[in-house]
């Protein structure tokens, strides 16, 4: 590289990925030894861009802030922008005569066709432009069909996958980094402040402060912590939401504040030491396999938030949603104690147990025939793990609309399924509070106990807590004449 290029910084632009380590844009704009502009563009403008729901908008808020202090320590600084990605980006390669653009690589058909854009006319203007795999194990094309198309079926996916080599070591955080002054000239920076990403009026936000530590730092503990105390007993308790047991690496991985690469090989090493058994270490990259099914099919479908996979649901006869039964889902007053714990998980803490999201999300698509868009939007808005490809695959796939997914007339039965994963009611216990003096016997179905029982737990039917919004066993018959009427096939 000549020494007037030399002197030109590079532009490492960050996006899903805000960290440090394993960054391998990050780690290639450093290693050309110019010095580095570290962006973040907050783009509400591009087309197509589906704006940040509200527990996603908090986690991103303190994501940034964790990034800039974390830049700063190895002699750099996050620049803040606001505008539309790819144009932004252009103006402040104007402004700063930078020599390169370094970024990871999106999925979704709207952040392909803005990095698309951006790298046609950076490259116009005889600007290099790289962009490395930072947020998957693989390519979504890495593998295909024998037919050449893309997999519709988890299983041979991840089979396929699996038989690639291992993903690449990943890579080392810098310990140093040459910072670029901001030149007067430039278009004004914002304070990430003045992005107004954290919510005031109200500020409904004590419960994920209790619950979090967004950021690197907060992942890395994170996944120490699972592999010391509980991937132990992943594959046997995966399921139970009473029980610790599962990663709560899902918002890190949203925003990319740790890489699967990091956690596949931080899985295989302590399975190689002898600290995690061999069926928990792969069951649980089995479920990141999930993720990266998820991606495959992001990058393959279009608009997979918005349309049926399976165009045969596009005339499946939803209910328009009864404000109150829709509003007791959100809230968690359906008189389900498992639905009503993990909605009430969901609103105060924004994760909600795997098991529970399948539970609540059947209640709603198949008890309450409520089309599974209008779920996938809650969850998007309550989520700190929203993500767009594992939320609306997994609607989806309960829905039974999706690509591999459960047949729709599979329907869970909500009080069954509370006594099989959380056989004392622990779960429920923690979230709905005032069943919390109820017997193990009747946590799941209040409404069967006998009064004496009520009125020692303090529960009061209608009142405290309510009887359940529909019959279950009904509503179940009502769901599946909804899918006779529709089938066309073997569904
Ligand atoms: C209706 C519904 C909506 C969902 N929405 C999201 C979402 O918006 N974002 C999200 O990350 N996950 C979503 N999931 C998948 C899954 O519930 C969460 O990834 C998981 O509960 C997160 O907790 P964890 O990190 O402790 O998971 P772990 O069990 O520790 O798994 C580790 C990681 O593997 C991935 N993973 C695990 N299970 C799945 C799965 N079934 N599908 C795709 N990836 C998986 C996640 O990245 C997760 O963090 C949804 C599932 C359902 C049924």
């Amino acid at each position: 590289m000549s020494e007037a290029v030399k002197n030109r910084p590079v532009i490492v632009w960050f996006r899903e990925d805000l960290r440090l380590s394993d960054q391998p844009a990050l780690s290639a704009g450093i290693a050309t030894g110019a010095p580095v502009i570290c962006l973040y563009v907050f783009d509400e403008e591009s087309e197509g861009l589906r704006p940040l729901g509200g527990a996603s908008r908090w986690w991103l808020h303190h994501s940034l802030e964790a990034l800039s202090s974390a830049l700063a320590n190895i002699g750099g600084r996050l620049d803040i922008l606001r505008g539309p990605g790819a144009e932004t980006v252009a103006r402040v390669v104007a402004d700063t005569h930078a020599s390169s653009v370094f970024w990871t690589r999106r999925y979704g058909a709207a952040e392909i066709e803005i990095d698309r854009r951006a790298k046609a006319g950076l490259s116009e203007a005889g600007v290099t432009v790289r962009s490395y795999n930072g947020q998957l194990l693989r390519e979504p094309w890495e593998v295909q069909t024998k037919a050449g198309e893309f997999y519709r079926v988890y299983s041979p996916f991840w089979r396929a996958v699996r038989a690639l080599p291992d993903p690449a070591q990943p890579l080392p955080a810098p310990k140093r980094l040459i910072g670029a002054a901001w030149p007067d000239t430039a278009h004004a920076r914002v304070d990430l402040a003045a992005l107004d990403l954290l919510p005031s009026k109200p500020d409904w936000a004590g419960g994920l402060r209790a619950r979090w530590r967004p950021g690197e730092r907060g992942a890395l503990k994170q996944l120490e912590s699972f592999l010391d105390e509980r991937i132990q007993r992943y594959s046997s308790m995966r399921d139970r939401p009473d029980v610790a047991a599962t990663s709560a690496l899902a918002p890190y991985l949203r925003f990319g504040e740790i890489s699967p690469r990091q956690i596949f090989h931080a899985v295989r090493h302590a399975e190689q030491a002898g600290s995690v058994p061999a069926r928990d270490a792969e069951k649980f990259i089995a479920e990141i396999g999930w993720r990266e099914f998820a991606y495959h099919l992001l990058y393959n479908v279009p608009n997979l938030a918005k349309r049926n996979f399976q165009s045969k649901f596009d005339a499946f006869p939803w209910r328009e949603p009864e404000p109150e039964a829709l509003a007791a889902w959100k809230h968690g007053r359906t008189g389900y104690p498992i639905v009503d714990a993990g909605m009430r998980e969901l609103w105060q803490t924004g994760i909600m147990h795997n098991r529970v999201r399948m539970i609540v999300a059947s209640f709603l698509v198949k008890d309450l025939l409520v089309d599974w868009r209008v779920g996938e939007e809650w969850f998007w808005d309550t989520l700190c793990d929203a993500d767009p490809a594992n939320n609306p695959a997994s609607w989806q796939w309960v829905a039974g609309s999706g690509a591999d997914a459960a047949p729709y007339f599979r329907i869970f039965n909500p009080t069954l399924q509370g006594k099989k994963f959380d056989p004392s009611g622990h779960y429920v216990r923690s979230f709905v509070t005032e069943l919390s003096e109820m017997p193990d016997t009747w946590i799941h179905e209040p409404w069967l106990a006998p009064s004496d029982v009520l009125s020692r737990a303090g529960v009061t039917l209608d009142g405290s807590y309510p009887r359940p919004i529909v019959d279950h066993s009904r509503a179940r018959d009502r769901a599946l004449a909804a899918l006779s009427s529709t089938r066309t096939d073997s569904a």
